[in-house]
């Protein structure tokens, strides 16, 4: 019996819904026509299903198991065991995940709500929450003390490629006694054990990827014009008075559009004293956050660059998504599209070839 949920629930995103549309049942006919945007976006999984930029995590998700990532861009929707319809990656621990990360962020931080009436303004607030971040490491005053900024949003392409990745940073700490700079990701578990070396290899690549990120960033090595192309924003338009008075209640004035605010960015972050030194990522137990696995670790750029090269035909549509080798077979047992997976069949039926063949 098959897992798979083929009904649309109500929340879904419209243009999300469209994507894989021909694989549910009950789309609304209205979403079925809708008129297609001016703008003509190439039909391959980056524009089909991410518009143009990809999380971070995606990334991992790939690394994970490509054919997995596709069949979740493709079947979103998954049966639990009471029946219910939920997206795939509704799963309890990664709720209660999430919740932690919020807990960690309200440690130091408190969240507020700005009014924003366009999607130009919601970008001026991540580009604030950024500026806010930089701004606090450039004016650090405790020459004794780290200072740590959490949840900070980071985008670009990295190397100049065509891929265009965002993420939310987990933590950035600055020690200033011996100007290092540390990119922390914070990851949950379910038991008081070390993760396997498969997860905590995509768990390296997403630090990594944060850090070559941020240091694009320090070093003046983004991209202006692609910002606002990829994610379809128009740099001149004025931001609301509630975005622009944030602004100024910050310290940061003449911040009128998303533009001046970009250019604040990049000016603050190429005066950066450093770029990042250390990775690191930090365990905590879901049920008892005082458990912690800390694993810190080098960056491997070359590593990087091929990882990159290896995942942007996949994007791009130019190879069909691979499934896992056969040694790592063991993560189709946690796999909610096992039973369709073509890609485990046909590699079942190669092994059972192979074995007549040795008979
Ligand atoms: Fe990947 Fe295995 Fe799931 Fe297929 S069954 S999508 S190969 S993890």
């Amino acid at each position: 019996e098959l897992k798979i949920a083929p009904s649309i629930k109500d929340d879904f995103d419209d243009d999300e819904l469209l994507a894989c549309a021909e694989n549910l049942e009950n789309v609304p006919p209205e979403i079925l026509e809708k008129p297609k945007k001016t703008k003509e976006r190439p039909n391959n999984p980056l524009f089909k299903y991410r518009r143009g930029v990809l999380s971070v995590s995606d990334l991992s998700a790939q690394i994970w198991c490509e054919q997995q990532l596709l069949y979740k861009f493709l079947y979103p929707f998954v049966l639990n065991d009471d029946g219910e319809i939920k997206r795939v990656d509704d799963k309890p621990h990664m709720l209660r995940g999430t919740s932690l990360h919020l807990e960690r962020e309200l440690e130091i931080q408190i969240k507020i709500s700005i009014e924003c009436k366009t999607r130009e303004d919601s970008y001026g607030v991540r580009l604030l929450n950024m500026i806010q971040g930089i701004n606090g490491i450039l004016t650090w005053d405790k020459p004794n003390e780290r200072y740590i900024t959490r949840e900070m949003p980071i985008f670009g392409n990295m190397y100049g490629g065509k891929l265009y990745f965002r993420g939310i940073i987990d933590e950035i700490n600055y020690d200033p006694r011996t100007n290092q700079l540390e990119v922390v990701e914070f990851k949950t578990r379910a038991s008081k054990t070390a993760p396997r070396p498969q997860q905590t290899y995509t768990h390296e690549v997403q630090v990594n990827i944060y850090r070559t990120l941020l240091d694009e960033l320090i070093q003046g090595r983004v991209d202006k014009s692609l910002y606002f192309e990829r994610y379809n924003l128009e740099p001149t338009t004025p931001l609301c008075d509630s975005v622009r008075n944030e602004y100024n209640e910050r310290g940061f004035s003449n911040v009128d559009t998303l533009e001046n605010a970009f250019d604040l960015l990049t000016k603050l972050a190429f005066q950066m004293p450093t770029i990042t030194t250390n990775g690191a990522i930090e365990y905590i137990l879901q049920t008892d956050a005082t458990w912690k696995h800390r694993k810190e670790f080098h960056r491997d750029e070359h590593h990087l660059e091929q990882l990159l090269l290896k995942s942007e035909p996949f994007w791009l549509g130019t190879r069909e998504p691979e499934g896992v080798d056969i040694e790592d077979a063991y993560k189709c047992n946690w796999c909610d599209y096992s039973d369709i997976c073509q890609w485990r069949e046909e590699k079942a039926n190669e092994f059972a070839r192979k074995k007549q063949r040795l008979n």
